[in-house]
């Protein structure tokens, strides 16, 4: 069972592997972030193996170890969560019509519709700032590893400069303040400081969760 879930690891399509060793690369600045952890976990498990004799165990450790797997797989797909309950990008990131003036402008985040939602923190980190200005309203900063997020245009901030987030956390509630025309969360994303698309950290977790559901279908 050990093996197979060591194989299964091995498997991981080529197509995710970009997002996810950038994570990776954060991912150490966070203690707990937990993907890191049981990536650790698993390149241990795959130590072990081959230094252990083959298992010969009774059912019940056979049935501890499929256990083991299990919470692992959800842990992993635990360890990761939408912005929002129900994501519909209403702008993506990048040029566009400005809203307020009609002229070309840059769009650095990505818009999501919201209505008196709840705004979760994507994966584990800390609360780097909150605040207000006329430009992003209402926001929120967390910072994951390399990454910071922002959430702009809250009607309410609901977390504070220096806590430690976990995934699912909410850390605020939707709005229109600031330079918004009608409702929605504006994310911003960067890496080392330099405005990265928004939709890299949603394609990862994507790509977290649909492995993970592979995966426990598959134990
Ligand atoms: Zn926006």
């Amino acid at each position: 069972m050990k093996k197979e879930l060591w194989m299964m690891t091995a498997a991981i399509p080529l197509c995710i592997v970009p997002a996810k060793a950038q994570f990776n690369t954060v991912a150490t600045i966070p203690a707990r972030y937990k993907v890191e952890v049981l990536r650790t976990d698993m390149n241990n498990a795959g130590a072990t193996l081959e230094n252990e004799a083959p298992v010969q165990g009774a059912s019940t450790d056979i049935l501890a170890s499929a256990d083991i797997d299990k919470k692992r797989w959800i842990d992993r797909y635990l360890s990761v969560s939408y912005p929002l309950r129900h994501i519909r990008i209403n702008s993506p990131y990048g040029y566009r019509k400005d809203p307020f003036t009609g002229k070309k402008r840059f769009h650095g985040g990505l818009d999501l519709h919201a209505r008196g939602d709840e705004v979760l923190a994507m994966m584990e980190g800390v609360v780097v700032k909150v605040g207000q200005d006329k430009a992003s309203g209402k926001y929120v900063i967390l910072r994951h590893g390399k990454y910071t997020v922002s959430y702009c245009h809250l009607s309410k901030i609901l977390a504070v400069k220096g806590a430690a987030v976990r995934p699912r956390d909410v850390v605020g509630i939707t709005g229109s303040t600031g330079r918004s025309t009608g409702e929605h969360l504006h994310i911003t994303c960067k890496l080392d400081g330099k405005s990265v698309n928004p939709s890299v950290i949603l394609d990862y977790i994507q790509s977290v969760r649909q492995e993970c559901v592979e995966a426990l279908a598959g134990l």
